[in-house]
């Protein structure tokens, strides 16, 4: 089979195009501005493509708010954005339009969840959390083999925590006192300390404070979730020391509450993406195996 895929990001579209084993045969990326300007090439990238073979299904795994639900009428629109121009625009329309052949739907981080579940560091496992921190903080959940959508869709990276003394006044979310995102997203970071997140490699502060944050919001998201494996990935976790202060941090705010193997062997439960980078366009692909096989 010949897959579509469309990682639709806030700043970037990545378009590309593989097959069921989770091969990227190629990829482009088309910045993200308006419905108006970017759609068009989009769907022009796709044609090109198309006309040079069949292509069978698209995966789309997009930026939210976003409409999941299959019988909602606004399903696979853009919700309460504050990238103005993408309200309520339904993406998948747009491609339905110009494409007649099944297509598949879901967030961002669900899709880089089911990448990673799919061909990645999760692979065999049913009940897994991908947390991305980058330029925001999302989570994407499977529980039982099936993506969590319920009443929206998760936005576990606005999740409350405690901010740490003497850091109070740090949290940059406009809706929220100290929630994860408004404290340790990207942005976050370089405000708190004015310089770029990537130059601040030797800085221990710097980690220690992030780890912190991240260490107790994912204490939370095991308590609650339960999940049998849990990949970080966004740009701030290049910062590979991070993963060893987290693994510490969340063994002693767990404080031994919860005893399973799992939290016994934390350097494999608490893993780096595993996919270069590629599990969001590859969570596509399979997004696009889905909505063929449910269609035939
Ligand atoms: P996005 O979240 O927009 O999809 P990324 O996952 O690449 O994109 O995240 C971008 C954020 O990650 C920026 O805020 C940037 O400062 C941060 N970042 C990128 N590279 C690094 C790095 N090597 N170390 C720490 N932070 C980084
Ligand atoms: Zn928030």
């Amino acid at each position: 089979m010949r897959y579509g895929a469309l990682e639709a990001g806030g700043t970037k579209m990545v378009c590309a195009i593989g097959d069921e084993t989770g091969r990227i045969y190629e990829q482009i990326s088309i910045p993200t501005t308006t419905p108006e300007e970017t759609m068009p090439k989009i769907i022009e990238y796709f044609k090109m493509k198309e006309q040079e073979g069949h292509i069978d299904a698209i995966g789309v795994a997009a930026f939210g708010p976003v409409d999941v639900k299959p019988e909602s009428p606004t399903y696979g629109s853009i919700l309460d954005t504050p990238k103005l121009p993408w309200r309520n625009f339904s993406i998948l329309n747009a491609l339905k339009e110009s494409f007649p052949i099944p297509i598949g739907l879901d967030t961002d981080v669900n899709g880089s969840c089911l990448g990673e579940m799919t061909y990645g560091s999760a692979k065999g496992l049913d009940s897994v959390m991908y947390i991305t921190i980058g330029t925001g903080i999302g989570a994407g959940i499977a529980i039982g083999g099936k993506l969590v959508h319920g009443m929206l869709h998760p936005e576990a990276g606005h999740i409350l925590v405690a901010p740490v003394a003497g850091d109070e006044k740090h949290c940059i979310c406009p809706y929220h006192k100290n929630c994860l995102e408004g404290l340790a997203a990207g942005p976050s970071i370089e405000k708190r300390w004015g310089e770029k997140a990537a130059n601040l490699v030797n800085r221990t502060e710097v980690w220690e404070l992030e780890s912190e944050y991240l260490a107790e919001a994912i204490v939370n998201f095991i308590l609650t979730v339960s999940p049998q494996r849990i990949i970080l990935g966004g740009g701030v976790m290049h910062q590979e020391q991070l993963f060893s202060l987290i693994r510490r941090k969340v063994v002693e705010k767990m404080n031994g509450y919860i005893r399973t193997p799992e939290m016994e062997d934390m350097d494999c439960y608490i893993v780096p993406a595993s996919l270069h980078d590629d599990q969001g366009i590859m969570g596509c692909i399979r997004l696009a195996e889905l909505a063929l096989q449910q269609e035939t």
